[in-house]
């Protein structure tokens, strides 16, 4: 498992905005796979990674201290230590957005082409079903805008 798999969403992100606004300091690289550093910003922060061993990482910021968590200065001190990583999470969270919007894209155009085949019956069937599942705001909506 790597630093990135082992961190959340969350930690990703900022760890990456830690890292693009040069908020690691004192990198310092004990061999191939340790490192340790300072995380600068309200307080101060201790951060030793391992990235051959990521859960042996540590930071002594609230959130991590003591705890087997992998936070935003642990991974902000991975992409400070090794850019190309950053560049490559960033690369992938692009494609993956991409990739979801042309899921999306293509989903509206064929649930458009979808509906327009429907017959009346079957438009008033399924508008029924899903006037009876929707919640209540969207009931609520629909005899508003259709003043009912
Ligand atoms: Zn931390």
């Amino acid at each position: 498992m790597s630093i990135i798999s082992l961190s959340s969403g969350a930690s990703c992100w900022r760890g990456l905005d830690y890292y693009k606004n040069k908020k690691i300091n004192n990198l310092k690289q004990i061999n191939n796979y340790e490192f340790t550093s300072t995380a600068i910003g309200t307080n101060n922060y201790d951060i030793y990674l391992d990235v051959s061993h990521p859960r042996r990482s540590t930071c002594t910021c609230p959130l991590a201290d003591g705890k087997r968590i992998i936070c935003k200065h642990i991974v902000a001190t991975f992409f400070t230590a090794f850019p190309e990583e950053a560049k490559k999470f960033e690369e992938e969270q692009e494609r993956l957005q991409n990739e979801y919007e042309d899921y999306q894209e293509k989903l509206y155009n064929k649930t458009q082409r979808y509906i327009s085949s429907m017959t009346k019956k079957e438009l008033i069937d399924e508008l029924s079903y899903i006037l009876d599942y929707a919640p209540d705001w969207v009931y609520n909506d629909f005899v508003r805008r259709n003043d009912i």
